[in-house]
């Protein structure tokens, strides 16, 4: 095992410990507890002066390999894995912050973030300002003598707009606060935050890292110490532990993570081109074109384009639907990441609860759509969305 392998090796072989029977596929512990073999030992494992299991909750061997493994491909030194993308989120958050702190996130966040950050903490006393993320300058204003944790998700959910990373940590860094960054949209190939600067990186596991559709999980990644004083007790006690089964099938599904991100990247950026010059397109957004709002940034932070695209309809919401009902390899679905092609229309989905203002704040118009690209053929797709947008009305 060499922490100086390059990623596609890592997650095929990091992290792997083998049973006595020296299975070759990394074996699956359904277990809830473990046993000692004598009262000493027990002791001697609760005072934690010797490694190993205590109880699933706390951590479990399948779970193990796939946060180290995760640890080797994020150079994270620990990783906590946890039942979904939420219960990451939730917990990388909540851990740090009691009543009279601060938080300052970008407004453009995944629904149930934005409830953590914006409703949910705030019934706990911790205060939170939602910024225009894109501009350092608003994170700066933001700052108050309380703020404790900075929040983040870039390329942002479905407008894939992008937040300057080492900026947002430049300034954390003056205050002593903590940066957490939602790193789901880049996925683990194409963005290292904590390179950038950042404290803690999340992952919804759901999307890229299973990517085919199976199961939900997700983990927090940060330094040893960290892990230890802040997130330990929280994840010890409140039990977001991630299922050995899914951790299991996750830690499956991440050998396989750079082939798939490589093709579904390769299909995005086909599929962004086609439709950049499609005359019923109104406007493209996908970070790796040169148009890209802040190609800048995307070329500083980010080392390879993005298997999501932001497409606006001419048209409207009635020329996005007859557009997404005229798919036929292209399935409509909030999920992303996926090894099949996903499209959804924000506005009415993953975005309907928000008012009209803040759907506008965030670039959402009625004829916005994402789309999140296969593994499949991309002449396909292209085909696929050549005559879907055919049977649009001009
Ligand atoms: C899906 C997603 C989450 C939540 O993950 P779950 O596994 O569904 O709980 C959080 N952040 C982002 C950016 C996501 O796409």
């Amino acid at each position: 095992m060499s922490k100086s392998w390059r990623p596609a090796t890592q997650l095929v072989h990091g992290g792997t410990t083998r049973s006595q029977h020296a299975e070759t596929s990394e074996a699956i512990f359904l277990t809830q507890g473990f046993v000692y073999e004598s009262s000493e030992a027990a002791e001697a494992r609760f005072k934690g002066e010797t490694d190993g299991f205590i109880y699933a909750r706390y951590g479990s061997p399948t779970n193990d390999m796939f946060e180290r493994r995760m640890c080797l491909l994020e150079g994270a030194e620990e990783g906590r894995a946890m039942a979904s993308g939420m219960a990451a989120v939730a917990a990388a958050i909540l851990c740090q912050v009691k009543a009279g702190d601060h938080i300052v996130a970008a407004r453009a966040l995944f629904g149930s973030c934005r409830y953590i950050v914006e409703t949910l903490a705030p019934k706990y006393g911790v205060e939170c300002t939602l910024v225009d993320g894109r501009d350092l300058a608003n994170w700066e204003k933001a700052i108050q003598k309380n703020t404790k944790v900075f929040f983040l998700e870039s390329p942002t959910n479905p407008t894939l707009e992008v937040v300057d990373i080492a900026g947002v940590a430049r300034l954390a860094n003056q205050i002593g606060a903590k940066v957490v960054v939602d790193n789901v949209f880049a996925t683990p190939m194409f963005q290292k935050p904590l390179e950038l600067g950042a404290h803690v990186v999340v992952y919804s596991a759901t999307k890229h890292i299973d990517g085919q559709g199976r199961c939900l999980g997700g983990i927090v990644l940060s330094d040893k110490q960290w892990i230890e004083e802040s997130l330990q007790d929280y994840f010890r006690h409140t039990g977001p532990a991630m299922s050995p089964f899914n951790a299991w099938t996750l830690l499956k599904g991440i050998e396989t993570l750079p082939l798939r991100v490589r093709q579904q990247t390769e299909n995005a950026a086909r599929v962004a081109d086609f439709l950049a010059s499609h005359p019923k397109v109104e406007r493209v957004i996908y970070p790796g074109r040169k148009d890209h709002p802040q190609a800048d940034i995307v070329a500083k932070q980010m080392s390879g384009g993005s298997t999501l695209v932001c497409l606006h309809l001419k048209g409207g919401k009635e020329a996005a639907f007859t557009f997404q009902n005229s798919l036929e390899i292209v399935e409509i679905s909030n999920n992303l990441g996926d090894a099949k092609s996903l499209i959804t229309h924000p506005g009415t989905t993953t975005h309907k609860n928000l008012t009209d203002e803040a759907r506008a704040e965030l670039g959402i118009s009625p004829g916005t759509i994402r789309f999140s690209a296969g593994i499949e053929d991309g002449d396909d797709l292209l085909a696929d969305f050549a005559q879907a947008l055919d049977k649009v009305k001009a």
